[in-house]
């Protein structure tokens, strides 16, 4: 079926009284950048509905891509007809057509906007279901839950029809919740825990660790890809990449062997904690569960985030591994993730890493290094890349593939 236009509800923005205006604006904002690449689209944005006229696009890859963006509902493909009865009863039984399966259960629901058609919504509703019902003898009328709700709006320009109703992202447009900073490794765990960062509305920048030469390049470029993944959720991603193999080797040198996760990772909160305030991002993510590995036991947590005040978010914690993976699977990063690159982290982690680290010791071991020389470094070495949806980074060599088979 030729489709003319995606009706696009809102979600949970609905509800949001003083904020409507802004999160309708951001949504159309986002939903434009998400159609950026279909030239002939006209989208509007208006108080109860988006409008994505096609003009001849093609629905379903349009669809595709408006899966993907917070803040939408639902949405359906929708044919548009003159506002003349004739023209309606016969697109209402070509959508019939469409999705028809013997003795089928269905619903009329109309919404009438223009109030000068010579229908009101009732009327619509019982012509409309007699005309199916002439048509197509062994359908049932069903009010609740039925296989076809068949919706009609009336609007001022015209009738439009859809029969489909169709799951969008949900959660809130990317941008309404202000910005942070993501940590983001090339594990499973921290990915899944951006998308829900961009689920609630919070536009992330990435920041990435990696120690060349005991990291390699390809470990960069998964976490660049992973970011590629995810920026199909927010349109683009600033991924901000930190050199910390001075850092890792300097620790390794100078603190005690218990020591060297819980101090490596300070650093790092450190590193992310300049990073954010000099972006003016409001808050940290990061990828931790509570039990997982020894970094993340609450003495731990409480170990490293003594060194920022900022709010460290932490979307997974109290989430079971096995939920994680396959959250990782819907969004589609877990191909990725179990690549098997060397992480930055576990390179310098010693066999056993105190679970339950003391503060005070901590902040002592801490001191036998220089800080401010070693967080100088580093921030002078950032590297920044843009990174669009499905941009590509990882040549994936088909080796590495065939092993995971
Ligand atoms: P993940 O699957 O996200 O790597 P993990 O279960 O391996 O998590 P850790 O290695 O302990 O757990 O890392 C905990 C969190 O610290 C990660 O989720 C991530 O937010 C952050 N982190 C770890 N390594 C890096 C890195 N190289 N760069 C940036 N952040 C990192
Ligand atoms: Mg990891």
């Amino acid at each position: 079926m030729e489709y003319s236009e995606i009706m696009v509800r809102y979600g949970e923005l609905s509800t949001k009284g003083k904020n409507k205006k802004d999160f309708i604006k951001q949504l159309g904002h986002n939903v434009r950048k998400a159609l950026s690449k279909f030239d002939d689209l006209d989208i509007s944005a208006q108080h109860d509905r988006l409008h994505v006229t096609l003009n001849g696009a093609d629905s379903t890859a349009v669809m595709a891509r408006l899966k993907g963006v917070f803040g939408i509902e639902n949405f359906s493909p929708s044919v548009k007809v003159e506002k003349d009865i004739t023209a309606v009863k016969a697109a209402a039984i070509a959508m019939l057509k469409e999705n028809y399966q013997p003795g089928m259960t269905f619903k009329i629901n109309t919404r009438r906007q223009d109030k000068e058609f010579p229908y009101d919504t009732y009327q619509l509703n019982e012509l409309l279901g007699d005309t199916l019902l002439d048509a197509f003898p062994d359908l049932v009328v069903k009010m609740k839950h039925p296989d076809l709700e068949l919706r009609v709006e009336v609007r001022v320009n015209g009738v439009f029809l859809s029969g489909q109703t169709i799951h969008g992202a949900g959660g809130l447009p990317v941008g309404t919740g202000g910005k942070a900073v993501m940590m983001l490794s090339g594990g499973i765990d921290s990915p899944v825990a951006s998308y829900y960062a961009l689920r609630r509305g919070v536009k992330i920048d990435m920041v990435h660790f990696f120690s060349p030469p005991y990291t390699s390049e390809q470990a960069l470029a998964k976490a660049k890809e992973l970011t590629a993944r995810l920026a199909g959720y927010s349109g683009g991603i600033q991924f901000i990449q930190v050199p910390f193999t001075k850092i890792q080797e300097t620790i390794k040198e100078q603190v005690p062997e218990g020591y060297l996760m819980t101090v490596q990772r300070r650093l790092m909160l450190r590193l992310t904690a300049a990073i954010a305030e000099k972006r003016h991002a409001k808050g940290i993510f990061n990828g931790e569960s509570l039990g997982q590995v020894a970094s993340q036991t609450l003495e731990s947590m409480a170990a490293i985030n003594d060194v920022t005040s900022m709010p460290i978010l932490r979307p997974l914690l109290s989430m079971d591994k096995t939920e994680i993976i396959k959250v990782a699977k819907d969004i589609d990063t877990y191909d990725l993730s179990i690549l098997p690159y060397e992480d930055c982290c576990t390179i310098f982690t010693p066999p056993a890493p105190k679970t339950h680290p003391d503060l005070e010791k901590s902040r002592r071991f801490e001191s036998f290094i220089d800080v401010e020389g070693l967080m100088k470094e580093a921030l002078d070495g950032i590297t920044v890349t843009e990174i669009r949806p499905g941009d590509n980074y990882l040549n994936q060599d088909e080796d590495v593939f065939a092993e995971l088979l």
